[in-house]
């Protein structure tokens, strides 16, 4: 099928494939954490470098960067492990749902939790945040790009604002590094999350940078591993495989931006003139250049996908599937649940060219049409 989907998830690069492979061999035998021989230091060093470039990708320091299962366990222990005691916590109603889960747990821990309202298009509600903020200080979770929708967070007044009352600022960029940037010192961040599987690197890894002096309680406990922080033996190839990732990240996400840019442009034209009561989610003029959320009034989008297995893209996100539940991001930025019901999320990525956007387009149409009046 014609792959759609990469908010879901991106192929791997076939040069990181390259980076991984030997690691897989059974010549690559060495514990990374048993460095007093040689099997074990070379994964170290391994390790070592692919930790620079994922600090290198966000303006970090290699000590900064911790490894984790990606990017959920990431969120995780920037919530669960980054809150000070008794400080409130404010996630924005449209974060993950590995942001949001945290809430009550926090909650029964004695945080105060708020959630940060968003405007229609998805932004995160800059005025909310400061009167949330007045005179306290907070642990403040906002992604830097929604997952759904593709909306572009208004990360550095945001930070501005932490900066002034004193409060902690993470940022879920999970979505955006494979093409923007995002610089964690310029933005004063305490936690950033990242993943490999948005990255085009491999599944099963992600990061979470950790600002140097900031507490955190550690989630996983045990041997010791990446200074305690976080125990557990690490992965060397999916390591190396993220380190890869993130190298050619830095090296393409802006000609990638461009393209996909345009490309998405293309598609929302195509789609629009054959469906005329198509309805656009997000912010065209501040989101992800590779995701065009839509609504088609009357649709049932979950049904649609079932004609077309020609298509693998999502409804909603893909993280909810088997809920049926309408999605929580599109129930903030204001839709119904039937609308959220008619909503599809096409995902755009490097592998992606006009002839798919034609096709893609071509098809959606006439399968909608073909389905009569709604
Ligand atoms: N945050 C965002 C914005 C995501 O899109 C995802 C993946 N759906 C995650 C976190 C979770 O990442 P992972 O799959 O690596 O656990």
């Amino acid at each position: 099928p014609l792959y759609l989907d990469h908010l879901a998830s991106t192929p791997l690069d076939p040069e990181v494939l390259a980076a991984i492979l030997p690691w897989l061999a059974p010549a690559a035998v060495g514990n990374p954490h048993a460095a007093r021989h040689q099997p074990g230091w070379r994964a170290a060093e391994a390790i070592d470098a692919a930790r620079a470039e994922v600090a290198a990708l966000v303006g970090a320091r290699p000590g900064e960067i911790l490894f984790t299962g990606g990017a959920t366990e990431a969120n995780n222990l920037a919530l669960l492990g980054g809150a000070p005691a008794g400080w409130p916590v404010i996630a924005s109603a449209i974060e993950h749902p590995s942001v949001l889960a945290c809430l009550p747990e926090l909650a029964a821990q004695g945080h105060p939790t708020e959630i940060l309202p968003v405007g229609r298009d998805g932004t995160a509600d800059l005025d909310a945040l400061k009167r949330l903020l007045a005179g306290r200080p907070a642990l403040v979770s906002l992604m830097a790009a929604n997952n759904e929708i593709g909306t572009l967070q208004p990360l550095e007044a945001a930070a501005q604002l932490c900066r002034d009352a004193g409060a902690l600022l993470h940022s879920d960029a999970v979505q955006i590094l494979s093409t923007g940037a995002v610089d964690v010192r310029a933005l004063d961040l305490a936690f950033l999350s990242l993943s490999g599987h948005k990255l085009y690197g491999p599944m099963g890894i992600g990061a979470l940078f950790v600002r140097e002096g900031t507490a955190m309680r550690p989630r996983l406990l045990g041997g010791g591993q990446q200074e305690d922080r976080r125990a557990g033996t690490l992965p060397t190839a999916l390591c190396v495989g993220l380190g890869a990732a993130c190298r050619i990240a830095r090296r393409r996400r802006t000609a990638d931006a461009t393209r996909l840019l345009a490309l998405r442009e293309r598609l929302f034209r195509a789609l629009r003139q054959g469906l005329p009561d198509l309805r656009r989610n997000g912010s065209a003029a501040h989101g992800l250049p590779g995701c065009l959320n839509v609504t088609v009034p009357g649709l049932d989008a979950a049904d649609l996908l079932l004609d077309l297995p020609e298509l693998a893209l999502s409804t909603g996100s893909a993280c909810s599937t088997g809920s049926p539940e309408p999605s929580h991001v599109l129930r903030a930025i204001g839709l119904s649940p039937e609308d959220s019901y008619g909503s599809l999320r096409l995902g755009l990525g490097r592998g992606t060219t006009e002839d798919d956007v034609d096709r893609a387009a071509a098809r959606l149409v006439a399968a909608i049409t073909a389905r009569g009046p709604r």
